[in-house]
């Protein structure tokens, strides 16, 4: 198989063209014609991630997030990036992005995540595309039965990969909640959108205080905040059986590496 095949089934799944306008997606370095037989998935193109490619012999990395997202004049390999992209090329290891397409993508980001905390049946999205509502950012669902907003923080803590701090959660712990709102990575955007949902709770990543305070305290739903990186895992998983059962004859795997930027909780 070669490069410019597995990039064709992604492009399918994730089109490049739904992106956001700030972002930077698609093959970040590779050559399309050069052959791949093992591919890694991982959020982070981050020193460990490249590693781990490495050592497994992978010819192409798929990550979640860009590795260069503004205006480059160096790839030196004086600098941390430029020393990840010089390790690749040399090793033969191509990068590709799939950012904000996948986070729209359906199935994409928060569909993984949404059934990762437990969320059951049809996921319609939270800010559709109003050309095509079945995509869009984040997602909403219902929990197979009304639980407590205490279990339901049990539940999600448990559909998630381990990290080092968990979840927080705001709001009464014994406010009743089934109809749940997520969107994988920084949600804070979202915030008065879920509002406007009417869902019980919103789990995302990276929600600040302020918006958060104001959000509980006047009546909004309860906010759950997971790990950036945990809340994107769910999607590797996907992006991987995609590309397993399109066809192309390659070798998957996901990393289980923790890249969350947050290693310790105390
Ligand atoms: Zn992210």
């Amino acid at each position: 198989m070669t490069l410019a095949d597995v990039i064709n089934v992604l492009e399918a799944a994730y089109p490049p063209g739904r992106a956001e306008s700030w972002d930077a997606v698609g093959l970040v370095c590779g050559d399309p014609a050069q052959s791949v037989r093992r591919v890694l998935f991982a959020v982070d193109p981050v020193p460990v991630v490249a590693e781990e490619a490495l050592d497994w012999g992978a010819d192409l990395i798929v990550t979640h997030h860009p590795l260069y997202l503004r205006g480059t004049t160096s790839v030196a390999a004086t600098t941390y990036k430029g020393r990840l992209i010089h390790d690749l090329i040399r090793n033969d290891v191509a990068l590709y992005t799939a950012h904000t397409n996948a986070d729209v993508a359906n199935p994409g980001v928060s569909d993984a995540l949404a059934r990762a905390v437990g969320l059951v049946g049809d996921l319609v999205s939270l800010q559709p595309f109003p050309d095509d509502p079945w995509r869009g950012l984040g997602r909403i669902g219902e929990l197979a039965r009304t639980m407590t907003l205490g279990e339901f923080a049990e539940q999600a803590l448990a559909g998630l990969p381990t990290t080092s701090w968990g979840l927080r959660v705001a709001g009464d712990q014994s406010r009743p909640v089934r109809r749940v709102a997520v969107s994988g990575g920084s949600g804070d955007s979202l915030l008065g959108t879920a509002r406007a949902a009417d869902v019980d709770v919103f789990l995302t990543a990276d929600l600040r205080h302020h918006p958060a305070s104001e959000f509980v305290e006047t009546g909004g739903p309860a906010l759950v905040d997971a790990a950036h990186w945990a809340t994107e895992w769910p999607w590797l998983d996907s992006a991987a059986s995609i590309l397993s059962s399109s066809g192309v004859n390659v070798e998957t795997r996901v990393s289980a590496t923790v890249t969350d930027a947050w290693t310790r909780g105390y």
